[in-house]
C-alpha cells in the first residue's frame, strides 16, 4: 500500500533513494565507504518501517471509516409510515451532542431527524438510556408475568448488543490511539532523519555531481 504515505515520508523515502543510488553507483566504482554503507543499511530499515506503518495507519482508517457506516437508519416518515420516498438530507446534533440523520419524506413534502445515532459511538450512549428505560418499564410491569417476560427478554437482547458493540468500538478506539501516537512518533523520528541526511547530502555536494 505503498500510495499512502504523507508528505514527509514521500520527503524521505526521495532522500534515502538519493543516497541509495548513490551507493550503488561508488559500489560500481569500488569506492563504497563502510560509513555510506551503514548509512544505506539504515536508511533502509528506515524505509520498511515507513511503509510498515503506512500500511497499519491505512488499516485503522479504514476499519473507522467501517465503523462509521455499521449503523443502518430503517427511517420511516413519522407521517406516512414508509420508507420508500425518503431521502437523507443533512445530519442534526441534539443537546447531548449525538449525531442522527435528517430526511425528507417526498409523499408528505415534510423533513424529520430520526430517532437514533447515525453512528456506534453515539449509539453505546444511546442504547445504555433504552435499556434503563426498559429497566424501568419491567419494573413497573411486576403484575403482568408474560408481558413482563417478554420486556425482560428483548431488555437481555437489547444488553447483548450493546456489550458488543461496546468491546468493538473499545478496541478500534484503543487501537486507533495507539496508532495516532505511532503516527508522532514516526513524524518527529523522520523530521530528524530528514535534517541528517540533507546535512549528509550538503556535506558532499562541493564533490558530487548531484
Ligand atoms: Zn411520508
Amino acid at each position: 500500500m505503498k500510495q499512502h504515505i504523507t508528505e514527509n515520508e514521500r520527503e524521505v523515502i526521495k532522500l534515502i533513494t538519493f543516497f541509495k543510488k548513490r551507493g550503488e553507483r561508488l559500489a560500481a566504482e569500488g569506492t563504497l565507504t563502510q560509513e555510506h554503507q551503514e548509512l544505506n543499511a539504515a536508511c533502509e530499515r528506515l524505509t520498511e518501517k515507513i511503509y510498515s506503518h503506512a500500511d497499519f495507519r491505512q488499516q485503522v482508517m479504514d476499519k473507522h471509516e467501517t465503523l462509521k457506516g455499521i449503523i443502518e437508519d430503517h427511517a420511516q416518515c413519522p407521517t406516512c409510515g414508509k420508507a420508500d420516498l425518503l431521502k437523507k438530507t443533512s445530519v442534526a446534533t441534539n443537546e447531548l451532542g449525538w449525531k442522527s440523520n435528517r430526511y425528507k419524506c417526498r409523499r408528505c413534502n415534510i423533513e424529520f431527524t430520526w430517532n437514533r445515532p447515525n453512528n456506534p459511538w453515539d449509539m453505546i450512549p444511546f442504547l445504555e438510556v433504552c435499556l434503563q428505560e426498559l429497566d424501568d418499564n419491567i419494573a413497573a410491569l411486576q403484575a403482568e408475568e408474560e408481558l413482563r417476560a417478554r420486556a425482560q427478554e428483548a431488555r437481555d437482547h437489547m444488553a447483548i448488543s450493546l456489550e458488543q458493540l461496546r468491546s468493538a468500538i473499545h478496541s478500534a478506539d484503543t487501537e486507533k490511539h495507539q496508532m495516532e501516537e505511532q503516527d508522532k512518533e514516526m513524524a518527529r523520528m523522520l523530521h530528524e532523519f530528514k535534517k541528517y541526511l540533507m546535512i549528509e547530502k550538503i556535506k558532499m555536494e562541493p564533490f558530487s555531481e548531484n
